[in-house]
């Protein structure tokens, strides 16, 4: 009884870091082997092993192999960086390169500014068609999330943000607005308001959407030739102005964006 529950278990454990991580698993049963050689029972010095393991692989392994078929880190420069850096260590930080490109070129034209482009969840580093949960189209290396904009109490554009992941802090819609989260609700898409529960957190409640540091965030993605599409809720799209053709709604079956902005190439 007692072995088939063990075995569960590290069955269980290989799905949900495959499924977080994408690598996660394979690394978990190399670890398993090196656990089994070794012979030892302290759960602090396993715990230590599957670490050390796990960041040799996201650090020296995987990028090169990424690179390789095709994709690579999101960039880090001093305008360009993750909100929270559980994207990185979770591998959920890959693109191709034409998305870097995109992003450093827009990262330069908002050099001079206060706005910085703080990246959430892009896509795992391998193979396409494995998507990155929750959002079930980050799965080609060419989409990723960007945070909102938001002002301080001195009404000065900060890159703090909402929440500790980076999600699920909605930008609500104003009474004059179109309410589209309603209507989806309504319309019994009950995910639609899905990432409410992923905030991990909610933080700096002070701070206030900024139209104006969205709008140029928004307009400097707009006019990079590659970009595809721009996923925002519709009611910011009429907050902020957006008339172009870029800019999509994405649907009832996807999730709000209120709390995030949506890029692909
Ligand atoms: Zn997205």
């Amino acid at each position: 009884m007692k072995q088939t529950l063990k075995i569960f278990l590290h069955f269980f454990l290989i799905i949900f870091l495959t499924a977080i991580t994408q690598i996660g698993g394979i690394v978990y049963l190399l670890f398993l082997v090196v656990i089994y050689f070794f012979k030892t029972k302290n759960i602090l010095l396993k715990v230590g092993v599957f670490s050390m393991l796990y960041l040799f692989f996201i650090y020296v392994v995987v990028p090169p192999i990424a690179r390789w078929k095709g994709r690579e880190p999101v960039v880090t420069t001093e305008n360009i960086s993750p909100t929270n850096y559980m994207t990185v260590l979770l591998n959920r930080n890959y693109v191709v390169p034409e998305m870097n490109n995109l992003l450093l070129k827009a990262g330069k034209q908002l050099k001079g500014t206060r706005i910085k482009i703080k990246y959430l969840d892009a896509c795992f580093p391998f193979v396409n068609g494995f998507p990155l949960l929750p959002h079930l189209s980050h799965n080609d290396g060419r989409k990723l999330d960007l945070s909102l904009v938001y002002e301080n109490q001195e009404k000065k554009i900060t890159d703090l943000q909402k929440s500790i992941s980076g999600y699920g802090v909605y930008e609500e819609v104003k009474k004059e607005e179109w309410d589209q989260p309603a209507k989806c609700l309504e319309a019994g898409n009950f995910q639609y308001d899905f990432p409410q529960y992923l905030t991990f957190g909610r933080i700096n409640k002070e701070l206030e959407f900024s139209n104006s540091g969205n709008k140029k965030l928004i307009n400097i993605l707009l006019a990079q030739p590659n970009l595809g599409k721009l996923f925002i809720e519709p009611h910011l799209k009429q907050r902020l102005k957006l008339n172009h053709p870029k800019v999509r709604f994405h649907g009832c079956r996807a999730v709000r964006h209120d709390d995030h902005i949506h890029i692909q190439l």
